[in-house]
């Protein structure tokens, strides 16, 4: 059974991933600063006798006293909300974050997957986006703190994988929405329920013709863990090619809560991609991974567990 590390581990995703690697028999350790992870997402696993949390920020020296066979780079802010209110720490964990986990995987002689992004793709000029594709980041705009960061992850990950050997996989991950998502994260699944639930206004930004394409969380967790265990090296986009427009998202949860929320339009953020939507064909000729879940279904999964994180909290 494998020694894992997690960093990022108390958050959305990286909970989820806690809980494959439990369950797997593997031993696991969850590191996270709280920044935007949370406890309750990883209540459930304290105690347990193949579970370690360790609260530390991954962006200083990183010490671990066991033998590590697999280090998963999950920590980072991860909504555009985030990246705004921690700037400089989005560009922290995923330079400095990224070199010290880098560093401790050479050292372990361990396994290293980075959670990179299809924001290295910022707003795309070619739809779908393939792996070979190189992006249209606007370095100095309001996400250039996190799309610049992963772009560097990437880049340092292959250095350590061309000059030390490290053993690296890059997973290219898109939109992807489930269970244990912050209710005020801020992007436009969590803000659409929450929104929803309460029959509030939903806030639609710009025209909401711009489109995304939604993975369940399950779906994204498989093909992390096929990716990881696969000897890929270069990225891999994992995402559910299922794209739709954020008008008609924002009206499908409206339908699904039963809401009489009315749709209001705002803003639109700058620098907001209009389109995206992965090309998975890697994914599905190298790995046999392909998303599973439908869109329905995996509403109603996530509605269900925001109904019942906010009537316990309320
Ligand atoms: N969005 C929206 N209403 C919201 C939150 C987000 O219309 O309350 C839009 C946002 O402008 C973007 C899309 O939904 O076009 C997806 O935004 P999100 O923050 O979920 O993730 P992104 O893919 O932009 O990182």
């Amino acid at each position: 059974m494998a020694n894992v590390l997690i960093t990022g581990g108390a958050g959305f995703l990286g909970s989820h991933l806690c809980d494959r690697f439990i369950s797997n028999g593997d031993t696991v350790f969850c590191m996270d600063n709280f920044l935007t992870g949370t406890a309750d997402n990883i209540t459930h696993l304290m105690g347990h006798p193949r579970f370690n949390f360790i609260e530390y920020d991954v962006t200083n020296f990183i010490h671990v006293g066991e033998d590590l066979d697999y280090i998963l780079h999950f920590a980072s802010p991860a909504s555009p909300i985030d990246y705004l209110k921690y700037p400089i720490q989005t560009l922290k964990v995923g330079s400095l974050g990224t070199h010290k986990a880098l560093g401790l995987a050479k050292a372990k002689g361990a396994r290293f997957l980075i959670a990179s992004t299809s924001e290295v793709y910022g707003d795309p000029l070619e739809h779908p986006q393939k792996e070979e594709y190189w992006g249209n980041v606007n370095p100095v705009g309001i996400r250039g703190v996190y799309d610049e960061a992963k772009r560097f992850a990437e880049a340092m990950t292959m250095a350590y994988h061309r000059y030390h050997n490290v053993d690296t996989r890059i997973l290219r991950i898109f939109n992807t929405y489930g269970p244990r998502m912050r209710v005020n994260d801020g992007r436009a699944i969590p803000n659409f329920i929450k929104q929803a639930l309460a029959n509030q206004p939903m806030t639609v930004y710009g025209d909401g013709t711009q489109t995304r394409s939604v993975c369940y969380v399950d779906d994204l967790v498989e093909g992390i863990y096929r990716l990881l265990m696969s000897d890929e090296n270069m990225p891999v986009n994992i995402g559910n090619p299922d794209e739709i427009t954020m008008l008609d998202l924002a009206q499908e949860i409206k339908d699904i809560t039963g809401s009489s929320s009315e749709i209001i339009f705002e803003d639109l953020p700058s620098d907001d991609p209009k389109v995206r939507q992965p090309d998975a064909s890697k994914a599905k000729n190298l790995l046999g991974w392909e998303a599973k879940v439908s869109r329905r279904v995996g509403l109603e999964k996530t509605i269900l567990d925001f109904s019942q994180r906010l009537s316990v909290n309320n």
